[in-house]
C-alpha cells in the first residue's frame, strides 16, 4: 500500500521539476513557489475506504507528502464541521449557506493544517531549526507543531500582532522576535538572518517551502467529502498569502483526476479587506500578478498581506473556476461578525466574517443567487480576537438587586 504518492516538485511558472526527497525552497530559476506533484496512478484507495479512517486530515495521506505514518506529527487536526447556517443564509438570501468552521483546530486557526503537514515533512527531511515571519497565527501554529516534533522554531511577527499568538509561541518554547513593522519587514529580517547563519536553518515562510499548502489543501478534500464527494457552487476564502485558496483548487483537481469527484469546480472567491486588497485590484485590472500595497491596514490581521508570493496562482485559481475577488470594509465585516454570532451562535474570526460581508455583496451584484450552495471558510476562532467585540455590561454590587 502507498502511504504517500508524492512523486516530485514542479515550478508552476517555468515547469521545471525538482527532487522531492531533499529540502527545497523557491524555484532557483525564477523564484516561484514549488508545488508537490503526485503519481496519482499509485493511489489505489477510494472514498469508501477513506470513510473508515480516523477523523483527521491524515485520512488523505496518499495525497500528502509525508512518506510514512511514523513521520506524522499530529495534534488531531482536521475534519472540522461543515455547518448549515440557515438564519444567516435567510438574511443574506442564500438558503443553502454553509460554514466550514476551522476555528476548532489546535492553536485556534487553520494555520494548524499547514503547520502539521509542513513540520512533519520538514522533520522527515532532516530539518532541526525552523525560521519564519508571520502575522501571528502561522507562527503560533508552527511553534506549536515544532514543539510537538521536538524541533526549534524562531518566529518573527509584527509588534501589533494579536497578543494571544505571542503567548502561543512563548508557551510552546518558540524563540519569539517582535518586529516594529509589517510581515514583509519580518520576512526580510528572517531571510537575511538565515543567509547569515552558519547553522542549518530551514526557512518556512508562506509558500517558500512546498508543503504548508499540502496541509491547507485538505480543506477542499474535507468539504467535498462532507458533501458526499460532491462540490458546492462557490467557496469564499479570506485571502492573505492565498495558500488555502491555491490549495483547495489543487486538491479538487487532484480528486477529480482520481475520479473521486466529477463536474465543474466550485467558483473560488478571493475575499480581502479594502485596506489591503492587492488580489482584488489585480483581478479587476485583468493582471496576472499583483502590485504591493503600501500602508496596508485591516482588523482582519491574517489577511493583511501587501504582496503574496503566490499571487499569480491565486489569480489563476479564481479565473480557472469562474470565480471572482471582492474587498470589504472593516466596519462591515465587524457588523457581520456580530450578526453571525447572534443569528447562528458562531463566533467567527474577522477574516471569516469578511466572507459573510462578501457573500452579501455578491448576492447584491447577482454573482450568487438563492439556488447556490455556498461555503464560507471561517479560518479561525473568534475567541482568539477578543478585541473585536465591545462588551457593555452593568456591574451590580453583591448585595444589590438584579432586575430581569
Ligand atoms: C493566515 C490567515 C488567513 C489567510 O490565509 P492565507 O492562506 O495566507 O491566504 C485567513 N484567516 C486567518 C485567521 C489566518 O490566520
Ligand atoms: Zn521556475
Amino acid at each position: 500500500m502507498t502511504f504517500s504518492a508524492l512523486d516530485h516538485l514542479e515550478c508552476p511558472r517555468c515547469g521545471a521539476t525538482y527532487d522531492a526527497t531533499v529540502r527545497q525552497g523557491l524555484c532557483p530559476a525564477d523564484g516561484s513557489p514549488l508545488l508537490a506533484r503526485y503519481d496519482l496512478a499509485r493511489v489505489t484507495t477510494d472514498p469508501r475506504r477513506i470513510a473508515g479512517r480516523a477523523p483527521d486530515l491524515w485520512r488523505y495521506h496518499e495525497l500528502l507528502p509525508v512518506s510514512g505514518p511514523e513521520h506524522v506529527v499530529t495534534l488531531g487536526e482536521g475534519m472540522t464541521p461543515l455547518l448549515p447556517a440557515p438564519r444567516l443564509g435567510a438574511e443574506l438570501g442564500l438558503p443553502r449557506l454553509l460554514v466550514k468552521d476551522d476555528g476548532l483546530l489546535p492553536t485556534g486557526s487553520f494555520k494548524a493544517r499547514g503547520a502539521a503537514v509542513g513540520v512533519s515533512r520538514a522533520k522527515e527531511l532532516g530539518a532541526t531549526r525552523l525560521a519564519m515571519p508571520t502575522n501571528g497565527n502561522a507562527g503560533a501554529a508552527w511553534s506549536t507543531y515544532a514543539a510537538r516534533a521536538g524541533l526549534r522554531a524562531t518566529i518573527a511577527m509584527p509588534v501589533d500582532a494579536p497578543s494571544i499568538t505571542r503567548a502561543e509561541v512563548a508557551v510552546t518554547g518558540g524563540d519569539l522576535r517582535l518586529v516594529d513593522g509589517l510581515i514583509s519587514d519580518a520576512g526580510a529580517l528572517i531571510g537575511a538572518a538565515v543567509r547569515a547563519s552558519d547553522d542549518d536553518w530551514f526557512e518556512v515562510a508562506t509558500l517558500k517551502e512546498p508543503y504548508r499548502i499540502e496541509g491547507k489543501k485538505t480543506m477542499g478534500l474535507e468539504i467535498a467529502e462532507q458533501l458526499g464527494w460532491r462540490m458546492p457552487d462557490a467557496i469564499l476564502y479570506p485571502t492573505g498569502g492565498g495558500v488555502g485558496l491555491i490549495g483547495i483548487h489543487k486538491a479538487l483537481l487532484e480528486a477529480r483526476e482520481l475520479g473521486w469527484l466529477e463536474g465543474d469546480l466550485p467558483k473560488l472567491v478571493s475575499v480581502q479587506a479594502t485596506g489591503c486588497a492587492p488580489i482584488v485590484t489585480a483581478f479587476e485590472a485583468g493582471d496576472e500578478e499583483s502590485v504591493e500595497v503600501e500602508d496596508s491596514a485591516t482588523v482582519a490581521f491574517g489577511i493583511n498581506v501587501p504582496k503574496a508570493l503566490g499571487d499569480f496562482l491565486i489569480l489563476r485559481a479564481v479565473r480557472d473556476t469562474a470565480g471572482t475577488a471582492v474587498a470589504v470594509d472593516d466596519a462591515d465585516l465587524l457588523a457581520d461578525l456580530a450578526l453571525t454570532a447572534r443569528l447562528e451562535g458562531m463566533f467567527l474570526c474577522p477574516e471569516g466574517a469578511a466572507t459573510v460581508t462578501a457573500a452579501r455583496r455578491l448576492v447584491e451584484s447577482g454573482f450568487l443567487d438563492a439556488g447556490d450552495e455556498v461555503v464560507l471558510l471561517n479560518t479561525g476562532a473568534g475567541v482568539i480576537y477578543p478585541d473585536t467585540v465591545t462588551v457593555d455590561a452593568p456591574t451590580i454590587a453583591k448585595d444589590g438587586v438584579l432586575h430581569l
